[in-house]
């Protein structure tokens, strides 16, 4: 039976909720950022009783942006792993998701009733409070969202297939199309309804894959190029050598979308990744499509 990864631990691995979970600084060396003078590790417990770890992860070269906050990715980590629900959340002492964080988490059913645990520097004084207390006046997508729509999180196929051939340059990774629109398919665009998702492949020829996350509020909406790369990292992806190894991207998304992923894909990807052979194939919805 393979080992879990280390930004996932079951219940009886990890410390419960209640306790002084607060041994998160073992996990401070997972962070990635040259520019932050904290650096955040969130541990998320999810519906299943598995508890995932997100860091945040900066871009050097990028505008911050770009960047990758940990409660993010503590969310992606669930979705990679078809966790249906984030239950409790907590940071690395002193701190307390940000607001933009405590807007996007908003995606999740429920979410007002979502715990967050929070203690001072030493990580004594545990309290654990609801994520409506911390944002008692959200913007909410159930102002925009019939109640029978997938929120984050929860199970959802968007209708997508390949709209046709967009390049007659060969693959040099077949694998990346097929693994993109299946990320594609699970992308949550709710709102802009311009699902994407994005496949990443290293020099190893393993293959990962995130999908775009919306946000009634946009701006905190997480990008299918930032999921890919948390999977990329949770994987064990790299190594010490960083992005660098990825060699191949495949991003699907719809043709001529409204909110469209292409460009600020191909600039996050020559940046942190210049061996990466970028390719963008588009989809369309087929109503027919199961
Ligand atoms: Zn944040």
């Amino acid at each position: 039976m393979a080992q879990p990864s280390k930004f996932v631990f079951t219940r009886e691995e990890a410390k419960s909720p209640g306790d002084s979970l607060i041994n998160i600084p073992f996990l401070i060396p997972l962070v990635r950022g040259p520019f932050s003078t904290s650096k955040v590790v969130a541990l998320g417990f999810g519906s299943s009783g598995r508890v995932f770890v997100g860091v945040n992860v900066e871009f050097p070269g990028l505008p911050l942006h770009h960047s990758i906050h940990a409660e993010q990715f503590v969310v992606a980590n669930l979705a990679l792993h078809l966790d249906k629900k984030l239950n409790c959340l907590a940071l690395s002492p002193p701190e307390a998701p940000c607001g933009h964080c405590r807007q996007f988490l908003q995606e999740i059913r429920e979410a007002p009733e979502m715990k967050i645990i929070l203690s001072d520097q030493n990580g004594d004084n545990v309290s654990t409070v609801s994520l409506e207390s911390l944002l008692p006046n959200r913007l909410s997508p159930d102002s925009q969202l019939p109640n029978d729509v997938p929120r984050l999180l929860e199970p959802r196929y968007n209708r997508l297939t390949l709209s046709g051939p967009d390049s007659d340059v060969p693959d040099r990774y077949p694998d990346l199309k097929p693994a993109g629109l299946v990320a594609a398919n699970i992308s949550y665009a709710p709102y802009s309804k311009c699902p994407s998702g994005v496949a990443l492949v290293d020099l190893q020829g393993s293959v990962y894959r995130g999908w775009y996350m919306e946000s009634v509020a946009y701006n905190p909406s997480f990008g299918p190029v930032q999921a890919a790369l948390v999977d990329y990292m949770i994987r064990g992806g790299g190594g010490d050598r960083g992005f660098t190894e990825i060699v191949g991207a495949v991003l699907v998304e719809k043709k001529d979308a409204e909110v469209r992923q292409e460009q600020t894909a191909r600039m996050l990807l020559e940046t942190i990744a210049p061996n990466c052979d970028f390719k963008v194939f588009h989809c369309c919805e087929n109503p027919k499509e199961n």
